[in-house]
């Protein structure tokens, strides 16, 4: 037998669980303190009314003879894959229907996605960002390097063309920064990926935080885009399916490495090893894109972007620097007092109580750097905001 010591080569253990660890150490030790949680990007409010009567409906036509549906077609049903078309044709991007592929989410696909590729690839990957990117990597054995970030590219990694990479993550928005590239910015990372014969890996999972003008929601409005990347891009965020899971992901066909065509190689993967998404839960996702469900969910968006302003704010008041809060649900703060993540984190837990995410768990260049998450609740939010600039107020005293 032998193992896969990749997973050796793994930083001890995953930031959140870290994080987790931390927090519930200090709880013990501080028994009632009143703990406002804004480290993990998971949503708070409740699924849309529409996405539930459409899945409480489906559950119903499951208990009927008629109803009834079994394994359905691993690449989703039609109506679901349909209504992506549609949501893209909207804002001008023409797919079609067999270039969507209905996932349980962007986490399985960013991984499983990596599997068309040979371990024998060199990643791209900008510093600071979602940390699954390295770790599915770095399991498979593929080299990784880093496209660092800063104040000064305003975190935003452009391509330098004396590196030469294989595959290329971009997150835009982006976990954690909240930085998100425009369209010009894009069309030199697909110029890039073009010269370089590499494919680009699009997590679009935050698009619908986009509102910017001139910024793009999908790498698909970027010419050339369909001959290099692959779009990965789930429900969690844009409808607060994190429990509820459903994603999809774009194979465009245009797609093509040494004369195989991804889409194909994808279906073919999808079909082996996937059986599909619930029928009840492709149900409630196709429901997000009727025009109630649309006006729904959009109406939980703006409570977030309400959370985040009130973060935003408190942060002006305080004269500390950040990023993010305007295209994304996060905001990216410099540390106070010149402290790393990791000691900002702690200071900030047990003066004020309050749990973010040390940016330096996304990468290197996240040092000294620190992520709230404007997901919560909106009087909780309101309430960390006070702490926050509070305790900051405290130390320049
Ligand atoms: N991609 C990014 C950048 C994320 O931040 C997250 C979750 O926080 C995911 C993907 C995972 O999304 P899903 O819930 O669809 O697996």
């Amino acid at each position: 037998m032998k193992m896969n010591h990749h997973y050796s080569e793994l930083k001890e253990s995953y930031l959140f669980v870290e994080i987790n660890r931390r927090v519930t150490e200090y709880q013990k030790a501080h028994p009632g303190c009143d703990i406002i949680r804004m480290g993990i990007g998971d949503v708070t409010r409740p699924l849309a009314k529409s996405v539930v009567e459409a899945m409480t409906a489906a559950v119903q036509e499951m208990g009927t003879t008629e109803g009834f549906h079994g394994y359905g077609p691993e690449q989703g049903y039609d109506f679901l894959r349909q209504a992506i078309q549609s949501y893209y044709a909207g804002r001008g991007v023409q797919l079609e229907a067999s270039e969507i592929f209905v996932s349980d989410g962007a986490k399985s696909d960013l991984a499983n996605i990596l599997g068309l590729f040979d371990a024998d690839n060199t990643v791209l990957v900008p510093d600071p960002v979602y940390p699954t990117y390295v770790d599915d990597n770095i399991t498979d054995g593929r080299k990784v390097i880093y496209a660092p970030t800063s104040r000064e590219n305003d975190f935003l990694a452009m391509p330098d063309p004396a590196v030469h990479a294989d595959i290329i993550y971009i997150c835009s928005p982006n976990n954690p920064t909240g930085a998100a590239y425009d369209r010009a910015q894009l069309k030199q990372w697909v110029d890039y990926a073009l010269a370089n014969d590499a494919v680009i890996l699009y997590d679009a999972a935050y698009e619908c935080f986009v509102s910017e003008e001139g910024l793009a929601r999908s790498i698909f409005e970027v010419e050339g885009a369909r001959r290099c990347a692959i779009e990965i891009c789930s429900f969690s965020k844009i409808a607060g399916f994190t429990g509820t899971r459903c994603g999809y992901t774009v194979v465009p066909h245009q797609l093509q490495r040494e004369g195989l065509e991804l889409n194909k190689l994808w279906l073919r993967r999808q079909t082996t090893k996937f059986n599909g998404v619930p029928y009840i839960v492709q149900r409630g996702a196709a429901a997000i894109f009727t025009p109630e469900g649309m006006a729904e969910i959009q109406a939980n968006l703006d409570y977030y972007r309400r959370n985040a302003k009130v973060l935003a704010q408190a942060l002006d008041q305080a004269g500390i620097w950040y990023c993010g809060g305007h295209n994304s649900p996060y905001i990216w703060m410099r540390c106070p007092g010149g402290m790393d993540s990791w000691t900002f984190f702690g200071w900030l837990l047990e003066k004020a109580n309050v749990v973010g995410t040390p940016g330096v768990g996304f990468g290197p260049c996240g040092e000294g750097y620190f992520r709230l998450t404007a997901f919560g609740d909106a009087e909780k939010t309101k309430e960390a905001a006070r702490r926050i600039q509070e305790a900051v107020r405290s130390l320049e005293g």
